[in-house]
């Protein structure tokens, strides 16, 4: 099969691969629908994160059980499914309590650029939906498999709901997904942080009802503005970076909560800072199968449509322009076609 190995920073090929076998008597095998690029993924791109060996690309997956190993129960050849970046078994004590990014049988699915994809644990991580669906509502369950799932955790660890005033660091598809999450949760006043409009645009389609511009310090000080001076009830940190953490926790007002969903590097928490703010903190990879139920639903009714975050389609032939055009803020997310 064709599938996206990363060789080096910026060096993104699509290669030849061993077709995914079943392994474990737990596993299936799906035939991808489409796939896509995560913001996640600039990171190695950028060479911010290391690379030892080429590594092959992607985790967000949804497509067509081909096959499944003998002690499979639930999932079946020919169902439309959709699983999350770590295969969880659903049973243990961590998974029940909501965490099945935790699970204390978790296994990485890494390699899901690609026609094929291999899935540990096939009962416990993948979520089928009712039937087959049509074709233009691929983009959305695909984006349920990471983006959405995670903005979703964001906005919950955060405790976006009724009478809230939700603030969005982040103007990634997580952050614009969190957006929309604030808004299912029933969030009153949702602001969104961007400079690019494009991108503001999708927020307010989304529901954020303001968009600030302003980052850093200055965000901050708007968010405060905005907000008598309080600060926002919850704030998602979808970003990573110890700007965007130091922008969440500025904004938050006592007794208020971040979730913070960006894939932290070198974030560093001044202890002192963090005593005296008496805000809530919780967040970490985002327990996505906790979600999928509902979000299937979510979709499959067309009450939300994610899959606006993909605003390129490319074939996945073409994946290094689909990881050019992100890491240049060109795109918003890519969507590669197999
Ligand atoms: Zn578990």
């Amino acid at each position: 099969m064709r599938g996206v190995v990363m060789h080096a920073p910026g060096d993104v090929r699509v290669e030849q691969r061993d077709d995914p076998k079943i392994v474990e008597p737990t596993d299936a095998v799906i035939r991808m629908s489409a796939s896509c690029v995560c913001g996640s993924d600039l990171w190695p791109y950028r060479g911010t994160d290391g690379l030892p060996a080429p590594t092959p690309m992607g985790h967000e997956y949804a497509g067509i059980v081909e096959e499944v190993g003998a002690d499979v129960r639930t999932i079946r050849p020919g169902q439309f499914v959709i699983g999350s970046f770590f295969a969880s078994d659903n049973t243990c004590e961590i998974c029940r309590a909501g965490y099945q990014s935790a699970c204390v049988h978790r296994q990485p699915v890494r390699g899901a650029q690609a026609q094929y994809q291999r899935v540990p644990l096939a009962d416990g991580t993948l979520v089928a939906t009712p039937e087959v669906p049509d074709a233009d509502l691929v983009p959305d369950y695909l984006a349920a498999s990471d983006v959405l799932g995670t903005g979703w955790f964001g906005a919950t660890a955060a405790q976006a709901g009724p009478g809230k005033t939700v603030a969005v660091v982040g103007d990634g598809a997580v952050g614009l997904l969190a957006v929309l999450a604030a808004r299912q949760l029933g969030a009153e006043r949702i602001i969104a942080m961007s400079r690019h409009e494009p991108r503001q645009k999708l927020a307010l389609e989304f529901g954020a009802t303001d968009i600030v511009t302003e980052r850093g310090e200055e965000g901050v000080a708007r968010i405060k503005e905005l907000t008598n001076g309080l600060g926002a009830h919850s704030v998602i940190e979808a970003v990573g970076t110890q700007q965007s953490m130091a922008q969440a926790l500025g904004s938050t007002r006592p007794g208020g909560h971040v979730g913070y969903v960006g894939v932290s590097h070198d974030v560093a928490l001044d202890g002192r800072a963090l005593f005296y703010s008496h805000v809530h903190l919780h967040g970490g990879p985002a327990p996505v199968r906790q979600y999928l139920p509902q979000l299937i639903k979510l979709i499959g009714d067309r009450t939300i449509e994610p899959g606006k975050v993909f605003d390129l389609e490319v074939p996945l032939e073409q994946a290094a322009e689909g990881y050019k055009a992100m890491d240049e803020r060109r795109a918003i997310k890519t969507l590669l076609r197999v």
